[in-house]
């Protein structure tokens, strides 16, 4: 009961990737989702017949084409020579399929497909040398009507059935005609990026090898299917950007033995369950660049088959011939140029897109002929030989005969055979057949169930899809030279800057010490210029000042010599006239030197003030650089910004790495060269061989990414208080928590307590529903169930489902509901905290995908009830039915969702199956749908239980007998 939900959440670059970069949002084709579930539920779209033969294989849209073939009743019951009437109209095709490639639950547009029903050619071969002599006087079996695209199979001399195929290929049809109606579409196609199939199924004898595996070595135009193909695919891609490889098999009483290596055989087959992708990574795979090699290729293949047949005692039309061409394209995303060179902003990351990789892979099989080998011991094998011979073709039968009938089950796993062409029958190849008949009436039985059988496939409807994903690595490798470049860029400029500073500085310097220098002479010369001017008038002073003494001496004898006798006083007096009589002179000169200090002293200002001038042009000059210096530590800061938006930039490369990487280990399967080398890109770590376990070492990188990462940090990053980085975090842990490797450690890691938390801290639908899904992933462990339980788990589940939108929000939230539901001891609380009415509120969105979880959650509660009341645990009514859940239970018993009504039928039977319930039941209707059940399910256990449950309980006898 429980399932694992499997998600892929396209993780949103947050910032300004966010709005350019084209993968956002874009489901992957990777990203199909897909369980068993769905497989069961997988009904694919009603498809017109014209629209179907729009896009047939055989291209071919003549109005006899159109006719649908009904199947061999049809053909059979019509009137000879009666035209047939174009059939068209609506066909649901099979509700299961070979391939479930996942049609089944992805409701994206984007990823829907194109539908194609399998294209049936019949090709009759000419009557061989034995049969011209045995036969000469017998008619041929068959009757080809080429332009009708009919064929007769002769019942006797007067009578015969008449069948329709795609196309009718007459005993004169050429290779090459048969090749371009039969395998040229389909190749086509393959080069478009979608899966193909070409099959060759007949009677030992009739052609198989000669129609799909002929050389052609010594008539060109012999050239079978597989030479030709490899020649239009060889011209059709470009080996610069593309790539081709093939592997050849063969297949024998169960074992794949590699035609390219024979000590290899025993390769298993691995099948992708999220994709549906079937592929063997243990196969001998050889790049193909021209077409010789392929024709030795080939040769090598014949040589070791029949070589192995030898060695196995059989014959080579005993096992199945498969040739795998896997073709890598290269498709360049529109807006990818990278930007111009001098453009040095983050802008330029802006405009990267990825591009895109087509990973197509044409089968082109030579069945082992379609006898039935009644007898054991005809080859020398034993009875169990025998039958193991035969399983694979009889199995690849009862497939297409359960596809055509559209019935629930396909029994693809009963055979190898099966399991490798699960995608090219109901599954998304374009796929062909062609039968093979001879014309001898001695095998009339055989070519008649030749006949059926392309009838039957006929009526094979396949959902094409196109085989792509972005291409990551390339990318990632693109965003790194970016990177690089912006790097480079960044310290191109920091050092332009510095420089640009030292030079400033410099210059500033060179200018102060000038001004200093300049200032330091000026004044120099000014006070040697007043020194000197200064000592002259002294100079001079002295000189009129001995002049005058002398003068005044002079004077002095003359009045002495005048006035002889005379006393002292007239000399004192006359001395004391001389400075008087002098004075104007000396008056003068004072002036004079008053002006001269005057103008010494306004010199000397003028000198003050230029120095001032000088000091505060210095202040300028030293401020300039502090803006200089701030500028720097701006720039400075400017860089550590950018190193913080590279750190950024390399953390989202290496998130955008671990999606990659899960994507393609969703789509390739063993396709471990692929993974490695997307996570080599990432960790920079040689490559590791090709023969390495694919499953373990993709783990170990996944490992190493943990290790890189850590777990705790992307966990702390559930509380960011950037919302797109919570966003990016919570859909990181949800892919990691569908690992179930890793969900023990997202639980120690305290994973589930954040991500509960994130259910009532968060507001945002797309958290809700990412971490929801996460949350029922974690629930399918009982120790998790407990834990959920533990921390209020349902109520908060409970209150997201009320207030959510989305239907698929409403899936995950169900589904972890419904996972808890299968927990017996968990029953009583789960209910008691409101799980049930939960789950029946969300029967309000009426999406299937939502009925379907809440339809599991109910049968899963059930179950433990029933377990529970037959335990003697528990006694009285349903807790289902005591929480209003039957009234829905029986409006949905009949629902057309097959998932929906799986798990309802499953529910009514263990409800019924205690008498506690049985009144509730007969008053609410059920007994009606129990008997419906008991009668119509296609699921012969439910059936049978049904059956069992009324037929055991006496209230319910009693009730129907009570309504006859
Ligand atoms: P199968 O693979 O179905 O057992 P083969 O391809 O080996 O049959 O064919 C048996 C024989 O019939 C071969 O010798 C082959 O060359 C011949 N043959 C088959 N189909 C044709 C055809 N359309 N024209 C000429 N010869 C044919
Ligand atoms: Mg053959």
């Amino acid at each position: 009961f429980f399932f694992f939900f499997f998600f892929f959440f396209p993780t949103f670059l947050p910032s300004q990737f966010s709005r350019t970069l084209p993968l956002t949002g874009i489901p992957l084709a990777a990203t199909v989702a897909f369980s068993l579930s769905d497989l069961s539920r997988c009904s694919h779209s009603l498809t017109l017949d014209l629209a179907a033969m729009a896009t047939s294989a055989f291209g071919t849209t003549t109005a006899t084409s159109n006719y649908r073939n009904g199947g061999a009743a049809n053909a059979r019951n019509l009137p000879k020579n009666s035209s047939v009437k174009s059939k068209t109209g609506v066909r649901k095709s099979a509700p299961g399929s070979l391939g479930g490639g996942g049609a089944a639950s992805s409701s994206s547009k984007d990823d829907a497909g194109v539908p194609g029903r399998v294209r049936v050619a019949v090709r009759l071969r000419p009557r061989n040398a034995e049969e011209m002599v045995a036969d000469a006087d017998f008619a041929d079996c068959v009757e080809l009507q080429p332009e009708l695209k009919r064929l007769k199979l002769r019942k006797n001399n007067w009578d015969s059935d008449t069948y329709e195929f795609d196309e009718v290929l007459t005993e004169f049809a050429s290779q090459k005609r048969v090749y371009e109606v039969v395998a040229k579409p389909v190749v086509e196609s393959v080069l478009d990026g979608y899966n193909g199939t070409v099959m060759a199924y007949g009677q030992t004898g009739t052609g198989k090898t000669y129609t799909v595996g002929q050389l052609g070595d010594e008539d060109m135009a012999a050239r079978g299917i597989m030479v030709r193909a490899m020649e239009d695919i060889l011209a059709g891609v470009s080996l610069e950007t593309d790539s081709i490889s093939v592997s050849y098999m063969q297949l024998y009483m169960e074992t794949i033995q590699d035609l390219l290596d024979p000590t290899n055989d025993n390769i298993s087959i691995v099948e992708d369950h999220k994709t549906g992708d079937v592929s063997l990574p243990g196969a001998t795979q050889v790049e193909i660049r021209d077409h010789h090699s392929f024709l030795e290729i080939l040769k090598l293949g014949e040589d070791h088959r029949f070589a192995a047949n030898t060695k196995l005692n059989t014959e080579s039309s005993r096992s199945h011939a498969i040739l795998m061409v896997n073709l890598r394209r290269f498709v360049k995303g529109k807006d990818s140029a990278v930007s111009s060179e001098n453009s040095s902003s983050l802008q330029t990351v802006k405009s990267l897109k990825p591009s895109v990789v087509r990973k197509a892979k044409l089968v082109v099989v030579d069945l082992a002929g379609s006898e039935r080998i009644h007898k054991s011991g005809s080859e020398g094998h034993t009875l169990e030989e025998a039958k193991s011979i035969n399983l694979s073709l009889s199995a690849l039968g009862k497939c297409i005969n359960a596809l055509a009938e559209n019935s629930p089950h396909i029994p693809v796993r009963d055979s190898k055979l099966t399991r490798l062409l699960r995608d090219s029958f109901g599954g998304t190849a374009r796929t062909s057949l062609v039968i093979t008949v001879g014309p001898s009436p001695r095998h009339r039985g055989e070519t008649a169930s030749t006949i059926m059988f392309g009838q039957r496939a006929m009526k094979v409807e396949n959902m094409l899809k196109l085989k792509e994903e972005f291409d990551y690595k390339s990318l990632s490798r693109r965003l790194d030279i970016q990177l690089d470049k912006l790097i480079a860029e960044h310290e191109r400029q920091q050092k332009i800057f510095e420089d640009e500073i030292e030079r400033l500085t410099a210059e500033a310097e060179r200018q102060l010490s000038d001004a200093e220098r300049n200032y330091v002479q000026a004044l120099e010369k000014e006070r040697s210029k007043y020194q000197k001017e200064y000592l002259e008038s002294i100079k001079k002073l002295e000189e009129k000042w001995i002049m005058n003494q002398r003068k005044s001496v002079n004077d002095e004898n003359k009045l002495r010599h005048k006035d002889v006798g005379s006393n002292v006083l007239p000399n004192a007096k006359e001395s004391k006239v001389a400075p008087m009589e002098e004075n104007p002179e000396m008056k003068k000169l004072l002036e004079k030197e008053t002006a001269h200090r005057k103008a010494v002293e306004e010199e000397v200002w003028t000198l003050k003030t230029q120095l001032a001038e000088s000091r505060r042009s210095e202040a300028l000059q030293s401020s300039e650089i502090v803006k200089l210096r701030k500028m720097l530590d701006d720039e400075a800061h400017q860089k550590e910004k950018l190193e913080m938006e590279i750190g950024k930039l390399q953390s989202h490369l290496l998130q955008l790495s671990v999606e990659a990487d899960e994507t393609r280990r969703q789509l390739d399967s063993g396709g471990s060269e692929e993974v490695l080398s997307g996570l080599d890109s990432l960790l920079h770590q040689p490559r590791q061989p090709q023969s390495d376990n694919s499953e373990t070492g993709d783990k170990e990188s996944v490992a190493k990414l943990f290790e890189q990462v850590g777990l705790h940090k992307i966990l702390s990053l559930l509380e960011a208080e950037d919302a797109d980085v919570r966003i990016h975090a919570v859909k990181v842990v949800a892919n990691l928590a569908a690992e179930e490797a890793n969900q023990e450690k997202i639980v120690e890691a305290g994973g589930l307590t954040s991500l509960l938390k994130l259910l009532i801290s968060s507001e945002d639908e797309t958290i809700h529903r990412v971490a929801a899904g996460a949350i029922a992933n974690l629930a399918m462990s009982e120790t998790n169930q407990e834990l959920i339980m533990a921390q209020g788990g349902v109520r908060l589940l409970s209150n997201t489902a009320s207030s959510a939108e989305d239907p698929q929000t409403l899936r995950m939230v169900a589904g972890a509901i419904a996972n808890l539901c299968g927990n017996d001891k968990l029953q009583m609380k789960l209910r008691g905290e409101g799980g049930i009415k939960a789950l029946l509120g969300m029967v309000r969105c009426r999406h299937p995908d939502v009925l379907s979880q809440v339809a599991r959650g109910i049968a899963n509660f059930a179950k433990c009830e029933s377990r529970a009341s037959a335990q003697g645990v528990k006694a009285g009514r349903s807790l289902l039915i005591e929480d209003g859940a039957l009234p829905w239970i029986v409006q949905n018993a009949n629902n057309e969702a097959a998932s929906v009504r799986r798990h309802i039928e499953l529910a009514l039977c263990h409800l019924a199956q205690h008498e506690a319930n049985s009144r509730d039941m007969i008053n609410g209707g059920a007994v009606w749908e129990m008997v419906r059940i008991s009668r119509d399910c296609p699921r012969e256990d439910i059936r049978s239980l049904a059956h069992r449950t009324l037929t055991s309980s006496h209230s319910f006898q009693a009730e129907m007998r009570r309504l006859g």
